[in-house]
């Protein structure tokens, strides 16, 4: 049965504008106040529209971007902000990840949701919600078929638009690859909506329709081949990001490092240590599977324990960080206990990482957090760190040590399960290409670009790990 909406909920031309407009006075301002572009922003809102209207419900909620924006605006983020242009990612962008018939199912789904017919008073037809199957593999459905398939209602689904806000979300974040890479060469925050991580190449599940960070990656690659060959993907989401892991299973050039909670009926219940990566790729997907309640602390480890060491040996020309916000105390559909404080913190840490490896080239993307105050308060701190940390004519400059000092967070340690975690996850990799078994750990705040440099060296002879009695 079609719902109907009234016409002033539909995102109008007129809309658009008047968002482009506010978008063209904060960068007036900006120049009017000399204020050098620390950051550059997109935002899939502006605004296709996904909306599961016959659930109001459900978790992934066009309000959901609102709060990030309103977390930007509520701390005076914008003026060291650049907003990107918007745009709509091709079908060949879509297929650098993901298998034609997959993009042509998620068309088919579309056309199944459009509505029959439009209607000539104020209120306009917006056609249908379209549930997909559990397993998301679209390939075989009909265009007839998909209003029968019927999926979980809490699950993921398609409208009339939602395939073109999956390509305004993937093109943002590709315009921001363009940003950071080719022109001010900032790092970049796209808030993206539907969410992709759990997007993997014939299957779109857990609300993703197409991964935008895998694409994002790909696309890199591709289109600046000179700067970019190696692409470092941190996934801090809740979830296990299964779609990404499965994209670059076999593939050495993508290292994927996960840190989400695993534990019996959580979704999407897979990422245990041992899934390593296969073939070719073998020993580049590394997977830290944290108990329930896992905190700020313990993915302060997960960075000094398992992606600094692999970073430095993997050395990344790019890295992307899938960014959720469901490992937030508040949020409800995650389990986990971190704060916005801390994933400020880690945001911090990662500067340094990519100006000590990347030359900078960082860029977060929006997958889960389904709490518009986490939403807002995780924005605004990774987007904050971001700011504070780029100087137009010095580049890229190291944190503060006392910002990046653990103690900051809170009183307690990390969860004696999350260090064992960690330990499997170095055990499942200390003899693959990685190495995680080998080298002393230092903590990142104490190391300087010459420790670096000569523990590069050092660790080609492997050492006794500085084990925590675990
Ligand atoms: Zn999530």
């Amino acid at each position: 049965m079609a719902q109907k909406r009234r016409q002033s909920d539909v995102i109008t031309p007129d809309r658009k504008r008047r968002a482009q407009r506010l978008q063209t006075a904060a960068e007036k301002r900006r120049r009017q106040l000399n204020q050098p572009i620390a950051a550059a922003l997109s935002c899939a809102s502006w605004f296709p529209r996904h909306e599961a209207f016959t659930e109001s419900d459900h978790p992934d909620h066009p309000k959901r971007l609102n709060a990030c924006l309103c977390g930007i605006t509520g701390r005076g983020l914008w003026l060291g902000t650049l907003t990107v242009a918007d745009r709509l990612a091709t079908d060949e962008e879509l297929y650098l990840a993901h298998q034609r018939a997959h993009v042509s199912g998620l068309k088919r789904a579309e056309k199944a949701a459009q509505p029959e017919e439009e209607e000539e008073d104020t209120e306009r037809n917006l056609g249908s919600v379209i549930w997909l199957p559990r397993a998301g593999h679209l390939a075989k459905i009909a265009s007839a078929d998909f209003p029968r398939v019927r999926g979980t209602k809490s699950d993921t689904f398609v409208t009339a638009t939602s395939l073109e806000a999956a390509r305004a979300s993937v093109g943002g974040l590709l315009e921001l690859v363009d940003e950071c890479l080719l022109r001010t060469k900032v790092p970049g925050f796209a808030l993206c909506r539907p969410p992709g991580h759990h997007a993997g190449i014939s299957s779109s599940t857990g609300f993703c329709l197409v991964n935008n960070v895998a694409i994002a990656a790909r696309y890199a690659q591709r289109t600046y081949p000179d700067l970019i060959n190696r692409v470092m993907i941190f996934d801090w989401d809740v979830h296990h990001g299964q779609g990404t892991q499965e994209i670059f299973w076999k593939d050495p050039n993508v290292l994927v490092v996960s840190a989400h909670l695993f534990a019996k009926g959580f979704y999407p219940n897979s990422g245990t240590a041992e899934e390593v990566g296969e073939d070719e790729g073998r020993g580049y997907n590394i997977n830290i599977a944290l108990p329930v309640g896992y905190t700020d602390e313990c993915l302060m480890r997960v960075f000094d324990d398992v992606l600094l060491p692999a970073a430095r040996r993997f050395r990344p020309d790019l890295i992307l960080v899938s960014a959720g916000f469901d490992a937030m105390v508040d949020d409800p559909l995650g389990e986990a206990q971190c704060t916005a404080a801390g994933f400020g913190q880690l945001t911090r840490r990662l500067w340094n990482l990519a100006a000590e490896l990347a030359k900078g080239r960082l860029i977060f993307a929006l997958e889960g957090g389904y709490h518009v105050g986490c939403l807002a308060q995780g924005t605004a701190a990774v987007l904050k760190s971001l700011l504070e940390r780029t100087d137009e004519k010095e580049g890229p400059k190291l944190a503060k040590a006392p910002e990046d000092s653990i103690q900051a967070i809170g009183p307690q340690g990390p969860l004696p399960e999350s260090i064992q975690a960690i330990w499997a996850t170095r055990r499942a990799h200390q003899d693959l290409s990685m190495q995680l078994g080998n080298g002393a750990v230092m903590p990142f705040r104490k190391r300087s670009r010459e420790q670096s440099e000569q523990s590069e060296q050092s660790e080609q002879t492997p050492k006794l790990l500085e084990a925590d009695g675990v």
